[in-house]
């Protein structure tokens, strides 16, 4: 059916939304894909429901060829299997709960790892059933805390989700090759650059994880890459720790007067003079950092923390975040920010400024009555044998001198710091670079976390009940259609690779007689009839320059003007991307477009 501008259910508009930061929220808004309706939620309109299909198109076809059958869940959830997860509690925020008139809690699912693992726990029972891959495309919900970008962080989005299920190990890294695989695919098919990078796992559980990021410098997610060709999440960079140093010569640590010395610079530029060193000046590096945190639970909790980290180094809250579970009293998803004034008041050990590692001033000893009181990490860099200038725990003091290992000890090794440009990368590739992305697709080996929890067992080879493995793996499929629009477009409007135009071809009719129009309806007709979508401006008085506007707003690869050079049998065929325009016979265009316009 060709697409009528005269009816279609569109308005263009000149003026970008007053919301709108970036461009794809800007073009996808004016040239009438979609419209806002409240923060992060958007409705759509029929072009953007054009796109949209083309891309859950590729989706669904590359899923089903990969062996993921299609299956369909509600957004509108029970609680009861999220509370035997705990993510009822551990979601946070970020979920969106409501009850029904009974009082009964409902969710609105951010993600359906439960669903899907009771479902196949109700149907299926044996090994023999394994391995099994599902996959939906279906709404999500998300209570951000900070919706942006229109479609590209939304609180109601799209995601193709699906789920593996396996007996074993070796399955279920199979089933997660066979979806990184289809991914590539898709992004491949979209048009759409990506880069699989290591990732972290975080609330999920599981271990292995890779992120598909499209690289842009809107992205939210920064990564890093080194020339022998590893890729990371900066959260997922492990850090080479150096090797232990022997410590059996090192003299005993000492406590010095520093007096005004409570940031790095200033114990640095004291220690030049209180000890000076012989073989070379005393740098930031030499400094160890102690930095009180608060652990936030989704429960509002919060469990303060004492994080040590070389002086020259600057920590980074969203790696902590990423790497801290399982060095907590509770486990689960936390935001980790800076302690504040409250935090540090309710812990009088703590001396701003001087703060050390749990050692009083007197008792330089491993196993020292820690006097913060407080769980301590360290970065992998303080290895056992370092020694470190750091806080003695009383104002205007610090300590030379002090042997990590000998002098104090830590609860917990974590990632703490900004991974920084020129960093070794961890397999030893070389150094990294730094670029920013945005997250397109997101695959995780579960393992047995959920199969666990809400008891999905089926009978191995040998009759007994085994726990299955589960794969998670996502795409968002609404954020994919925005990431089209940023990485296609220019100041005129957006530039749809092929595959996702809302059509084949934007068909443009000018002029006053009504011969252009019939050409032009003709034309239109023959086109669809050989298997190409049209979009007709078919609009009685409306300015070339107007329809040219929109033409360039709209974004459809191939623009079609019957117009002036009607009379000499001729029509013009331009390329939306590069501007070029030809002219050709009217009898040639069909065989001409079909070629132009094949994917
Ligand atoms: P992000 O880090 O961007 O918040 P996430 O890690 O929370 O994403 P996943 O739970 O891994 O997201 O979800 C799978 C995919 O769904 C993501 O890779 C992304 O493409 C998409 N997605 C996640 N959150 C949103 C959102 N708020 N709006 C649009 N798409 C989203
Ligand atoms: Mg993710």
């Amino acid at each position: 059916m060709v697409l009528r501008l005269s009816t279609l259910f569109l308005r263009t508009l000149r003026e970008d939304p007053a919301d709108a930061e970036v461009a794809s929220h800007r073009l996808l808004v004016r040239a009438g894909y979609i419209r806002r309706a409240a923060p992060g939620i958007y409705s759509w309109l029929p072009l953007g429901l054009k796109v949209l299909a083309r891309v859950e198109g590729i989706i669904r076809e590359e899923m089903e060829a990969m062996g993921a059958q299609e299956v369909h869940f509600p957004a509108l959830l029970p609680r009861e299997p999220y509370e035997a997860t705990n993510r009822w509690t551990e979601y946070g925020e970020g979920l969106f709960r409501l009850q029904d008139r009974k009082g009964a809690d409902y969710l609105l699912a951010p993600t359906h790892e439960e669903m899907f693992t009771l479902l196949v726990k109700d149907l299926y029972s044996s090994y023999k059933d394994l391995p099994l891959s599902l996959f939906q495309i279906q709404t999500k919900y998300r209570d951000e805390a900070r919706p942006r970008a229109g479609l590209l962080r939304g609180r109601e989005f799209i995601m193709k989700d699906s789920y593996s299920f396996d007996i074993d190990d070796e399955g279920l890294e199979a089933s997660y090759q066979l979806h990184r695989a289809a991914y590539l695919r898709i992004f491949e098919r979209l048009g759409l650059e990506v880069i699989p990078v290591t990732a972290t796992a975080g609330a999920m559980g599981g271990s292995k994880s890779e992120e598909f990021l499209h690289p842009t410098p809107i992205g939210e997610d920064t990564f890093v890459q080194s020339a022998g060709g590893y890729t990371a999440n900066v959260e997922a960079v492990t850090t080479v720790a150096p090797d232990a140093i022997d410590y059996t010569d090192a003299p005993a640590a000492e406590v010095l007067d520093t007096p005004d010395t409570p940031t790095i610079e200033t114990l640095v530029a004291s220690a030049a003079t209180v000890a000076p060193r012989e073989d070379r000046p005393w740098t930031a590096a030499d400094t160890l950092k102690n930095v009180v945190l608060a652990a936030v639970l989704p429960t509002g909790e919060r469990e303060i923390v004492v994080v040590g980290v070389p002086g020259d180094r600057t920590v980074d809250l969203k790696r902590i975040e990423a790497n801290i579970a399982g060095h907590l009293e509770t486990g689960g998803e936390v935001a980790v920010e800076a302690a504040t004034d409250d935090d540090l008041k309710k812990h009088p050990g703590l001396v701003k400024g001087y703060i050390g590692p749990g050692l009083t001033t007197d008792a330089a000893v491993l196993g020292a009555e820690s006097v913060t009181g407080l769980r301590y990490l360290v970065d992998p860099r303080v290895v056992s044998g370092s020694a470190w200038i750091t806080g003695a725990n009383e104002h205007g003091k610090h300590v030379f001198g002090l042997i990590a290992g000998r002098d104090f000890t830590w609860d917990g090794v974590v990632e703490a710091v900004e991974v920084r440009e020129g960093d070794e990368a961890p397999d030893g590739s070389g150094p990294l670079v730094a670029a920013r992305g945005i997250e397109m697709g997101h695959i995780f080996q579960l393992g047995r976390k959920y199969a666990d929890a809400l008891g999905l067992k089926v009978l191995d080879r040998n009759g007994k009940l085994a726990t299955v493995t589960m794969g998670s793996y996502g795409v968002g499929v609404t954020r994919a259609l925005a990431a089209l629009a940023e990485a296609n477009h220019d100041d005129r409007g957006i530039i749809w690779p092929r595959n996702v135009a809302p059509a084949d071809v934007h068909l443009v009719a000018t002029g006053k007689g009504t011969e252009v129009f019939e050409a032009a309806e003709k034309l239109a007709a023959e086109l669809e009839s050989s298997g190409l979508t049209v979009l007709y401006d078919d609009r009685p008085k409306v300015s070339p320059g107007v329809k040219f506007g929109d033409a360039e707003l709209i974004g459809v690869p191939t623009i079609v003007v019957v117009g002036r050079g009607l009379a000499d049998g001729v029509l013009e065929v331009k390329d939306r991307r590069t501007g070029e325009a030809q002219n050709v016979a009217v009898d040639e265009a069909v065989p001409l477009l079909r070629e132009l316009t094949a994917h």
